[in-house]
């Protein structure tokens, strides 16, 4: 008999303890066509409450979707399966590719992105957990975008949070 380890220890070995998460499926996705995922793409929703990004997203007048929203409790929405592209990106273009949803997975944080709003703890875990485990299931993954890398001029998350950096997350 021995005690078994609780979610301290567990982290102090460097596991991550998964965040909840909850499927809201949307219809809002394509195939990938065989295109290998190369990038997460991060966003924020613009938006006070999870809840209306949630409803909006749903709604068939969107044409709108990402694979996870992360709430700022640090639970977690998943609307697209991974293996099909969200439409998250609009007009986009990276290292030569026109149209990042077919090569991206994409996380939105739940934030106002008004220059004030910082992201919680709890939302920056729950991310990092997210990434970690979609780097595990896609070796093919380069790196992780801002939204505002791939369309510059016409978008700016997640850029404006006062407590983001990309590089925490790569
Ligand atoms: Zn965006």
């Amino acid at each position: 008999m021995g005690l078994s380890p609780g979610p301290a220890q567990v982290d102090q070995l460097g596991t991550r303890a998964a965040p909840p998460i909850v499927w809201a499926r949307s219809t809002h996705h394509s195939e990938r066509r065989g295109a290998a995922v190369r990038w997460i793409v991060l966003h924020a929703d613009v938006s006070p409450r999870e809840s209306s990004t949630v409803s909006w997203l749903l709604s068939a007048a969107s044409k709108v979707s990402y694979h996870a929203l992360v709430h700022r409790d640090g639970k977690v929405t998943r609307f697209v399966v991974d293996s099909r592209a969200a439409w998250a990106c609009g007009a986009s273009e990276y290292g030569g590719v026109v149209g990042l949803n077919r090569h991206s997975l994409s996380l939105a944080f739940g934030n106002r992105h008004d220059g004030l709003e910082r992201l919680t703890d709890a939302q920056v875990d729950a991310a990092r957990w997210l990434i970690e485990d979609w780097r595990a299931r896609y070796p093919s993954i380069e790196g992780i975008l801002t939204h505002a890398m791939i369309s510059p001029g016409r978008k700016r998350d997640p850029t404006l949070i006062p407590n983001f950096y990309r590089h925490d997350y790569t």
